[in-house]
């Protein structure tokens, strides 16, 4: 049987950012990747059809985060890639059936027509409320903290993140940081004062970009995967100590291997790890399809990331992207492509839809909002096979096990999707907390980010 030092367990983002960061950091170390999948690169998956650019699953991310960064840079790819920075591109709200530019910064809040004068005076409630007690979800502790008014906004932020519910999701689990500030500082607002400052004391202030590639962000995954072994078609169904190693029962062979980084969706390592009794056997998952059209471009399409849709306004979409906008190059000349999410937390019923019905609801919905000319020349139906983790009520107790499960089998670590956050840039900063982890008794401990943009 093959020995390695180390295996890792899923070829996506986070598989695969583990195994780089392994190899620049142990180059020593012999390291596989096995996947159960014909080809590297998991949920990311772009697709081109009729010189229309379109993704399956992430359409981009934000590139302030250092291990994301750090990647593009090693793989040359700093120059290749399309930004779309925030302080150019618009994103709008859809309140009371029209768009509504959102505010670039939180002060030009206070003159926005989004929240009533009493909204905006009940925000400064944060100043003298004691932090919240309990694990409130993500609309009890905003509803408590600023008022009820701010929750269409807060809700628009979860559905373009999670496409989850503000009632369900987990305060303490998708914002540590956030909660931290609070508790700290007694009030969130004076938490984000101090810390603002201390950033500009490091003068470290500037706004982000959101960046895919002109490929598609499929090239990210291509690029990452080059030059590791990679073992694709091989499923991993058990996993067990044997003596100072472990064990991968597989659809081929058994593999064996000193330490194991187990770099799945959270819902696929807990069927792996059922063994080691995991406190929840599945978290709930998010769906979304998403429906792609291609225009002539009659100039009604602002220049923006798109807009976003909160429950209350009671709409079929959840938000629409204005795509070749933010990335050009993403449809024909003269052409423009929008991609529309439907579904979500809230409403799995709708991917129950044909592909002509589905459709056609999209863009009667969208034609209530954009003057869009009166049919799509280019027409795509995406349903993404993988679902949102949603990060709930018991996700706190989930961390709890994985962290006693690391520190009593050593060579053993667990990042990936659904675990330490969603997103592209939570993948590479918790797949470097994996590396880090391997060959110590425990993961280093880390301070919660306050991320200052969650949408
Ligand atoms: C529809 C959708 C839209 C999204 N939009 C964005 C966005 O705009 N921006 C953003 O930053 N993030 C977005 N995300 C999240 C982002 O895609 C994920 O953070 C990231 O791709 C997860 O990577 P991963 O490697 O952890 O998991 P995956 O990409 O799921 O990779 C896991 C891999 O493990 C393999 N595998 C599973 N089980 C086994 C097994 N037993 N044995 C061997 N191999 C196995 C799978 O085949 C897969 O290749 C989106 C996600 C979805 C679903």
């Amino acid at each position: 049987m093959a020995e390695k030092d180390v295996i890792i367990i899923g070829a996506g983002i986070s598989g695969l950012a583990c195994a780089h960061f392994l190899r620049r950091q142990r180059p020593e170390l012999s390291v596989l990747v096995v996947e159960k999948a014909d080809q590297a690169g998991g949920v990311i998956r772009s697709h081109s059809e009729q010189g229309y650019l379109c993704e399956w699953g992430p359409h981009g991310f934000l590139d302030n985060k250092e291990e994301s960064r750090e990647i593009l840079a090693d793989l040359d790819l700093i120059h290749e890639v399309q930004r779309a920075p925030l302080a150019e591109f618009q994103r709008y709200l859809c309140r009371q059936g029209r768009l509504v530019a959102l505010p670039q910064k939180p002060l030009e809040l206070l003159t926005s027509k989004l929240l009533s004068p009493w909204a905006k005076v009940r925000l400064l409630g944060d100043l003298c409320r004691k932090p919240l007690a309990g694990h409130p979800t993500i609309g009890e502790w905003a509803a408590y903290r600023f008022g009820k008014g701010v929750l269409p906004l807060v809700d628009a932020a979860v559905t373009g993140t999670f496409s989850g519910d503000l009632d369900r999701l987990s305060m303490d689990a998708v914002m540590p940081g956030v909660r931290r500030l609070e508790v700290e500082h007694g009030s969130l607002l004076r938490g984000l004062k101090k810390k603002g400052r201390a950033k500009k004391e490091k003068s470290a202030t500037f706004l982000p970009a959101m960046i895919n590639f002109p490929q598609g962000l499929e090239k990210l995954v291509q690029t990452l995967a080059k030059g590791h072994e990679i073992k694709s078609g091989c499923e991993v169904h058990g996993l067990a100590p044997q003596g100072e190693q472990w064990q991968l029962a597989t659809n081929g062979k058994p593999l064996l291997a000193r330490h194991v980084i187990c770099a799945l969706p959270v819902n696929s390592a807990l069927r792996l790890l059922a063994p080691f009794q995991p406190p929840v056997q599945q978290v709930p998952e998010s769906f979304i399809c998403n429906v792609s059209l291609g225009f002539v471009d009659n100039g009604a399409i602002p220049k923006g990331f798109g807009y976003l849709t909160p429950e209350c306004e009671g709409r079929f979409v959840l938000g629409c992207m204005f795509t070749s906008r933010m990335f050009p190059g993403r449809a024909p000349q003269g052409r423009v492509l929008l991609e529309a999410l439907v579904g979500g937390r809230r409403h799995p019923e709708r991917l129950e839809l044909s592909d002509e019905e589905m459709v056609s609801r999209v863009l009667a919905d969208l034609k209530q909002l954009l003057p869009l000319p009166e049919a799509p020349e280019f027409v795509r139906v995406l349903r993404p096979p993988s679902g949102i983790p949603q990060l709930e009520k018991d996700h706190l107790d989930l961390l709890a096990w994985r962290s006693e499960l690391e520190q009593e089998n050593r060579g053993l670590a667990l990042c990936g999707f659904g675990w330490d956050g969603i997103g592209i840039n939570d993948m590479t900063r918790s797949a470097r907390q994996a590396v880090a982890a391997i060959g110590k008794d425990r993961r280093p401990d880390q301070t919660p980010e306050v991320k200052p943009v969650y949408f």
